[in-house]
């Protein structure tokens, strides 16, 4: 079956209310059905959304950003970090790649900086309100690419 390309609203808070992200007043979100653009704990609920429709999805942590795993957490020499300054809560890329990880500063002891590499939102059970545009068939091209073309696709 071919999939469709679906373009949406978002308004992202925690189960507290606490608001975290949104895409309202900005660009809308398109995204090619199962191309991983959009956490799978969002998309599998989003299917059964027509256009023009809006929803408020519960999407836990599991199937979000993940559960937190202290693991990733580890103490660096303060000299090996890619930065002048820094403080508590800063957050950098560990590389060049958008797919690197980011890591954020948990503290800073003497010399020894910890790092925290769990995503930020790892553990954060999601409520998503969405708002959902409009869904059209992808073209042969999208399918085969694996990713949305035009309005808020890939531009090539
Ligand atoms: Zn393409």
């Amino acid at each position: 079956m071919p999939s469709n390309v679906v373009r949406f609203h978002y308004t992202l808070r925690d189960t507290r209310g606490q608001f975290i992200d949104s895409s309202q007043g900005g660009e809308p979100v398109t995204y090619l059905e199962g191309s991983g653009q959009i956490i799978e704990g969002l998309e599998s609920q989003m299917k059964s959304l027509t256009a023009g429709t809006k929803a408020q999805l519960n999407v836990p942590a599991a199937q979000a950003y993940g559960v937190r795993d202290d693991r990733m957490i580890q103490k660096v020499a303060r000299a090996v970090l890619p930065l002048d300054e820094f403080q508590i809560g800063d957050q950098f890329q560990t590389g060049p790649d958008r797919h690197d990880p980011v890591v954020t500063i948990v503290a800073i002891e003497g010399d020894q900086v910890t790092l925290d590499a769990n995503h930020p939102l790892a553990g954060v059970d999601l409520v998503f309100d969405v708002e959902v545009l409009d869904i059209r068939p992808a073209t042969a091209d999208e399918t085969s690419h694996g990713h949305a073309h035009g309005p808020g696709g890939v531009h090539h």
